[in-house]
């Protein structure tokens, strides 16, 4: 498919991705599933050969229907009859032990709707390439995968052809449990956080793991561009304090030589249609990037410990009292910016009053959430805290 948007070796896996790619995992958060179509459909003109999506990501949108990315993935992919390219899926499962790991990857085969043929995986009459992650490594669950077979499963599955590379996401906080993965030499892909605000799993942590994964011809896939959900709003809060576009945060990424290719986390076609554009400027060079850094670290600090709005949590695990966990943690971290910062904090107050459902102060404190924050959030303690905020 002829395309503009420059494209990157994939590790050490002889296939060149899209610099930009699809993060599938807003197709849940849109007003209708057309919508979620067009989008998918959008980014395969565009020439997007990488989809990034995952079994957990299903949720319910705007029209009340619940939808289901993998589904949709699938669906628009089946459909085409003009792509004449392999298309990269990344999904990813929640299996951490062997039977685990084959009915999350049998549930997302099927629902994307692959067959594996002689000469490959396809979807349809369009051949695909199938990376398969372990969706949230994190020290303790690192452990349980090791110790439960779920790698040597993962390999027999591999090498019976049931998917094409092996991979894993990981967040902060996780730098050592990353490294260990990488040094099994089983995974030829990662998923990792990376941006101008925090540059710690690179080149600012104790080791770049960025580096240290390219240098074994490990394919980087990069999240997090934008900081996460949590960030459209506070970027207004923090604006007259440093005055970061969106555009110089892709480019600055895209200034990284060890990423393969950005998962931007786009709703629409236009805000991919304006990735699309600040890519093609070029990546940003070094100089600029270490200027732009000094800039965001003057408010770094402000997004340690709050929540970021990426939904994880609710991927897999329910709150027994209810508790919309994202959507109360958003305002209450907007909250704890906006004091930081001086700001008015009425319309925080507004908004929080306005969600509906359970709040913060229905909060037990029973701890059942923390093992599935991939921040490391103490959630419990951060509830205690919106109450107090928001009384
Ligand atoms: S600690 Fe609070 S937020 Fe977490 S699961 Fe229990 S009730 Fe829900
Ligand atoms: S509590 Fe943690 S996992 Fe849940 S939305 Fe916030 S940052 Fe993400």
């Amino acid at each position: 498919m002829k395309s503009a948007i420059k494209r990157r070796p994939f590790g050490a896996t002889e296939l060149m991705v899209s610099e930009v790619a699809l993060g599938a995992m807003n197709l849940r958060m849109l007003g209708t599933e057309k919508e979620a179509y067009e989008m998918v459909n959008y980014v395969l003109d565009r020439g997007v050969n990488l989809i990034d999506t995952a079994r957990a990501y299903n949720g319910v949108n705007g029209e009340g229907k619940t939808v289901q990315s993998e589904e949709i993935v699938g669906n628009v992919i089946r459909s085409r009859t003009d792509i004449d390219e392999p298309i990269v899926i990344v999904t990813k499962g929640h299996g951490y032990t062997p039977e685990e790991f084959d009915t999350d990857l049998d549930t997302s085969l099927r629902t994307l709707g692959v067959e594996k043929r002689e000469n490959g995986l396809f979807i349809g009459d369009n051949e695909i390439k199938l990376v398969y992650f372990l969706h949230g490594i994190k020290y303790d669950r690192w452990t349980g995968i090791r110790e439960s077979g779920a790698l040597e499963q993962a390999k027999k599955r591999q090498e019976a052809g049931d998917f094409t590379y092996f991979g894993f996401s990981a967040h902060y906080g996780d730098g050592d449990v990353i490294r260990e993965a990488i040094d099994t030499g089983l995974f030829q892909v990662i998923e990792l956080p990376y941006n101008v605000y925090n540059r710690v799993l690179a080149e600012d942590g104790p080791v770049d793991l960025f580096k240290y994964a390219y240098d074994r011809g490990i394919a980087i896939v990069n999240m997090k561009t934008f900081n996460g959900n949590g960030m459209v709003p506070t970027a207004k809060l923090i604006k007259d304090i440093v005055d970061i576009s969106y555009r110089d945060m892709l480019r600055h990424n895209l200034g990284n030589p060890y990423v393969s290719t950005i998962d931007a986390g786009c709703r629409y076609p236009a805000e991919f249609a304006a990735d699309e554009e600040a890519s093609l400027e070029g990546p940003m060079p070094e100089e600029q990037r270490t200027a732009l850094a000094a800039e965001a670290a003057k408010v770094a600090g402000l997004f340690n410990n709050i929540c970021k709005e990426c939904t994880h949590c609710m991927e897999k695990f329910e709150c027994v009292a209810g508790i919309d966990i994202p959507s109360v943690l958003g305002e209450a971290a907007r909250m704890t910016i906006a004091r930081a910062v001086d700001k008015d904090t009425s319309a925080i107050k507004a908004a929080y009053d306005a969600l509906p459902g359970v709040k913060a102060d229905e909060c037990l404190g029973c701890g059942a959430c923390l093992e599935w924050c991939e921040y490391h959030l103490d959630i419990p303690a951060l509830m205690a805290q919106a109450k107090d905020d928001f009384e």
